[in-house]
């Protein structure tokens, strides 16, 4: 329910509300107004007839329903843009957020020399994963604490800020320390309880869409986070599974809008697991950035030859570099900046 106060109302009438609110087992979530106070209460959809009540509190000029089955992430709550801030970067603002760097932390001198390299080229974020979610448990897992210092010391290198994948709840303490921008992949985007922990901190989340998410689920697996009280999260659509085989996953550039429409979230846009192949990554970013996205992640290796996961679809950084020269135009046209 959304609690609108008349402009005139006390703060004495508003706590006397948020006592209400909270005696009766909701959470209290302050969206800002502009002329008048608006509270959003947010719980046990099963209880909601006894907020309806607070109508006849002094002050309070309405009481409405949330039509939406997410809240706090809809703009419905809340009408202006989310904008993540880490460090003197901006994510949801005027700037395109660029995070680039390899699938997978492999050694000092793989993430270290790509750091250096995509920093060069103009990426603003270090993406690399410590802790990967493979299909087979045969298959590399990551270098888990190893591949968070080697990024902690790629940061210092490059002045790069982190962003890394927590996998497990158990893990969210540790990552959280290494990390800037706290990674949940396609694989866990309805792992509740993983959710529910990254809901706790005060670190941005980067939400990756399940290739099997529709938006609606995907909004409600940020609800989740965003219902604990951490407001920074990230949506990112890293394409879906369709019936096409000619690319890995199938890019859904139409969640930009629909996206833009019912959330106020940042949503940024990774063309490297959507296409599985490095030559169409350039042109999907380019019609992300036309879409309308906030920000790329992309996957960068100084060798994909020989890289431990996701080869085939890692730029080398020459062609990042290439990449980051021809999206400047579409950057230009949509009004945007790169910082
Ligand atoms: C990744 O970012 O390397 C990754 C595993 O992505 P996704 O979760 O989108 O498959
Ligand atoms: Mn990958």
């Amino acid at each position: 329910m959304i609690i609108v106060m008349s402009p005139n109302a006390t703060e004495e009438q508003i706590q006397m509300v948020e006592d209400m609110i909270k005696q009766l087992g909701y959470a209290c979530h302050e969206i800002a107004g502009v002329e008048r106070k608006v509270i959003g209460a947010v719980g046990d959809e099963r209880g909601k007839d006894r907020l309806q009540a607070i109508e006849s509190m002094p002050g309070v000029e309405s009481v409405v329903p949330i039509l939406k089955p997410y809240k706090l992430a809809s703009r419905e709550v809340k009408s202006s843009n989310t904008v993540c801030q880490v460090g003197d970067a901006t994510i949801g603002g005027k700037e395109i957020a660029i995070m680039a760097g390899p699938c997978s932390v492999e050694s000092r001198d793989q993430v270290c020399t790509t750091a250096k390299l995509v920093k060069e080229a103009g990426a603003n974020f270090l993406r690399g994963g410590a802790y990967k979610p493979r299909t087979s448990p045969y298959s590399f897992q990551g270098l888990e604490e190893e591949g968070l210092i080697l990024l902690q010391e790629a940061k210092e290198l490059s002045g790069l800020p982190i962003v890394t994948e927590v996998m497990n709840p158990r893990e969210v303490d540790l990552v959280a320390q290494y990390a800037d921008i706290m990674q949940v992949g396609a694989r866990n985007v309805q792992n509740f309880s993983l959710l529910k922990e990254l809901g706790k901190i005060d670190k941005p989340i980067l939400l990756k869409r399940g290739m099997m998410t529709t938006i609606k689920e995907f909004l409600m697996s940020a609800e989740y986070i965003l219902s604990e009280g951490n407001r920074n999260v990230i949506l990112c659509e890293r394409g879906i599974r369709t019936f096409e085989t000619a690319t890995r996953n199938t890019l859904d550039l139409s969640c930009i809008p629909v996206l833009k429409k019912e959330t106020h979230l940042p949503v940024i846009v990774d063309p490297s697991h959507a296409t599985g192949h490095w030559d169409m990554v350039e042109s999907m970013a380019r019609a992300a950035i036309a879409a309308g996205a906030d920000g790329l992640m992309i996957e960068v290796h100084p060798d994909p030859a020989h890289a431990f996961s996701d080869g085939p679809q890692s730029l080398k950084p020459a062609k990042f570099a290439a990449l980051m020269d021809h999206i400047r135009p579409f950057i230009n046209l949509m009004d945007r900046t790169l910082k």
